[in-house]
């Protein structure tokens, strides 16, 4: 019988996580199979035993339980430890382990995929959930020249950038007079059609400006084009995420190009 994975989330019918691993298993040759569960707020915990009672390998873990999956670990990775958050679940051992595969997702997503260097550039994070979260530290990795967190509720903000010596937090007023290399949109704000309340000027010459929200074009893209920057969606950050929990299951990591073409391609 062939390994069963799945993506656990609340909604969860939009998710592309099942087509992209069914790519991913054919090209590889690995025999899986993954589906998805749309888990009722209060019943993540419940499902996850019920899905690995059954037999289930692993779990990709979406909005809203990134928080919740990481407190039901008994052991995580570094980088899951130092998000608080974790999206990727290991079940066939013992008691269930969590990684977070979406800054190396990300990173991955900027810098081979699109030929972008971190190094020495000005990063702004837009947000401070989950995605925030989970993205932070691999940025922070990156050796830029700073990185600014700012968020709608600044303390949020705060919080989390006091987790990672360096970085500076505040809400989007302060960002006033500011402008950034890389401007990264963490927030949720395109999922319902809004858009921060930015200050103009805050886009570098060359700069790129990226919404982790994919599917759609986001007001924040609009508004970065309107201003010269470069504009990108999350579509790759989404499969990168994934092949990185592909490998951490599997331990082989899958080609991502022609998977992400396709979705692309629609
Ligand atoms: P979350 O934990 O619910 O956090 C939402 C964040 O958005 C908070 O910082 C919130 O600010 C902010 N926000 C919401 N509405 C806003 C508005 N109208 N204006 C300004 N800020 C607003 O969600 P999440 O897990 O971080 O996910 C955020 C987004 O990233 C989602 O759209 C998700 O789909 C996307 N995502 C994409 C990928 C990918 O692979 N491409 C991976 C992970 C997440 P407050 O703190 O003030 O409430």
């Amino acid at each position: 019988m062939a390994d069963r994975y799945a993506v656990i989330g609340h909604p969860v019918a939009h998710s592309k996580s099942p087509w992209i691993h069914a790519q991913f298993a054919r090209a590889t040759g690995e025999d899986l199979e993954y589906g998805s569960i749309d888990a009722s707020p209060g019943e993540f915990a419940l499902a996850v035993e019920r899905f690995r009672a059954q037999g289930g390998k692993g779990l990709n873990v979406t909005l809203p339980f990134k928080e919740e999956a990481f407190q039901l670990c008994a052991q995580t990775s570094a980088r899951a430890a130092a998000a608080r958050a974790v999206n990727t679940l290991v079940l066939d051992r013992e008691r269930p382990y969590g990684d977070n595969t979406d800054g190396v997702g990300l990173v991955r997503d900027l810098c081979e995929n699109r030929g972008r260097r971190l190094a020495g550039a000005q990063v702004l994070l837009l947000g401070a959930g989950g995605a925030a979260q989970g993205v932070l530290g691999a940025l922070v990795q990156q050796a830029p020249a700073c990185v600014v967190v700012a968020n709608r509720t600044p303390a949020r903000a705060q919080a989390l950038a006091a987790r990672w010596p360096g970085t500076e937090a505040c809400g989007f007023d302060a960002l006033a007079g500011r402008r950034f290399d890389l401007l990264v949109n963490a927030t949720s704000a395109g999922l319902a059609g809004e858009l921060p309340p930015l200050p103009a000027g805050l886009f570098a010459p060359g700069s790129l400006a990226y919404d982790m929200v994919y599917g759609r074009d986001t007001e924040f893209l609009a508004m970065a084009r309107a201003a010269g920057a470069q504009a990108a969606d999350g579509l790759g950050m989404l499969v990168e995420q994934a092949a990185e929990s592909f490998l951490v299951w599997r331990g082989v990591r899958p080609e991502t190009r022609a998977v992400l073409a396709a979705l692309r391609a629609g």
